[in-house]
């Protein structure tokens, strides 16, 4: 498939494999790789996210003023995937600067952009996403935590769960009620919090893939009142804007297309097993299906906001061909992979996939919901369908 790269887009993947070699990022990679051949199984990857911040890499469609270099969204997808392909985990980066980041930049005022956006584009701050309860997940809308007026501030209590790296951010993008309205949708605001001040309690939660679920407690959080994001009690259609800005598929795109050339690594080039081939054209389709339906959501958002539907499609489409195709390495290598002439390094990634892939169709919205989003677009009775715009989410 040609995806008719740019010379720019070209320009920057060599710049990104230029600076992969230099010192300081190289020995970053190497020690992520001994921690994680010494079973660790979530190294901290803030030294290797700094000394990558320092080339503006990190949030390179920013503009200049904010830490990044004001290229295109395309341009900074063809980033991200060059540095994905170099080893560089994302999911941290994902979370601080392509959804927190992101949104702040679309929806935070000047003094929360000012704030924050250069500080997570140098990987001074790091940021998470703080929306799940225990008991509330698709229905994101009947969440319990509050914030209650306190003197010029607020303070804020409940209990959030399900988020991922916690323990490594500095900041969480918090939903919370204010007060009720005639829908539950009313009375929804958005907090910036601060992880490490008084009231805040971060825990683990155990999960099957190296990536552990955290616990926040908040107990009473004092938080100024410029913490707030957007007007009081309107946070549910900001909501919805950052639950697209998640959805645009490229992180689950890029898992795909690992998973998918690291089965094939393990496979001889001469095969005659018909019903295999067969199976490495469907997955390989896929495959290329996710990343081009991921890079239409981008090329969107350099337009505008991003359309929740198409977000919905790219999101479903995605999580489901990246699960398949860590599900299939499976069937294909057998278990415990390192059968049939797998390299080490390719078996620990898709024996790690394997534990990952349950989780893709449920974070940033489960694939039923994506289906139900899809299907009540453009139909004139939402209540038919159960309420479209109840927020499935991260
Ligand atoms: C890897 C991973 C990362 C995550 N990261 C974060 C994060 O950073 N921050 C955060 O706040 N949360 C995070 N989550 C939590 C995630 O948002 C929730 O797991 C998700 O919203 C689903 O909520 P739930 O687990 O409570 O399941 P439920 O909402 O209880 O759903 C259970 C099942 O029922 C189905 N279902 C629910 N409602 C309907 C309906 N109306 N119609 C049809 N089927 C329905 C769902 O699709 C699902 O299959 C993460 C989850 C995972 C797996």
């Amino acid at each position: 498939m040609n995806f008719g790269e740019s010379d720019a887009e070209r320009g920057l993947r060599a710049e990104v494999r230029e600076v992969l070699r230099t010192p300081p990022v190289r020995g970053a990679l190497d020690d992520l790789a001994r921690a994680m051949a010494a079973g660790e199984r979530e190294p901290d990857v803030r030294p290797l996210y700094r000394a990558i911040a320092a080339h503006r890499l990190f949030a390179a469609s920013w503009p200049e003023e904010y830490g990044g270099r004001g290229v295109s969204h395309l341009e900074a997808a063809a980033v991200i995937e060059e540095l994905v392909r170099g080893g560089m985990p994302d999911m941290l980066q994902v979370l601080s600067v392509q959804i927190v980041g992101l949104f702040l930049l679309e929806a935070g005022s000047p003094a929360q952009r000012a704030r924050y956006l250069p500080a997570l584009a140098s990987g001074e701050l790091f940021a998470t996403v703080l929306y799940t309860e225990p008991e509330v997940g698709s229905d994101l809308a009947s969440l319990r935590a509050t914030a209650v007026r306190d003197g010029d501030g607020y303070r804020l209590s409940g209990t959030k769960v399900f988020g991922l790296k916690s323990g490594m951010s500095d900041i969480g993008l918090c939903a919370v009620r204010t007060g009720t309205g005639v829908t539950k949708y009313e009375g929804i605001s958005l907090f910036l919090v601060d992880l490490h001040a008084d009231g805040v309690t971060r825990g683990t939660i155990a999960s099957l893939a190296d990536e552990q679920y955290d616990r926040v407690e908040l107990d009473g959080v004092r938080v100024g009142a410029d913490a707030l994001l957007g007007a009081e009690g309107e946070g549910w259609s900001l909501l919805t804007r950052c639950l697209a800005i998640e959805r645009t598929g490229l992180d689950y795109s890029l898992k795909a297309a690992r998973w998918y050339d690291a089965t094939l690594s393990g496979l001889a080039a001469d095969t005659a097993d018909d019903a295999l081939l067969e199976e490495v054209g469907r997955y390989g389709a896929a495959v290329d299906a996710a990343r081009l339906l991921a890079w239409n959501s981008i090329s969107q958002l350099g337009r505008g906001p991003l359309d929740p539907t198409s977000a919905a499609i790219a999101k479903y489409h995605t999580s489901e061909t990246a699960q398949q195709v860590a599900y299939w390495a499976a069937l294909v290598h057998g278990h415990g992979y390192g059968l049939r002439g797998l390299a080490p390094d390719k078996a620990a990634v898709l024996e790690a996939g394997y534990r990952e892939g349950p989780g893709l169709t449920l974070s940033a919205g489960t694939s039923e919901m994506m289906l139900e989003l899809v299907a009540s677009s453009g139909f004139d009775r939402p209540d038919v369908i159960g309420g479209a715009g109840d927020g499935p989410q991260i």
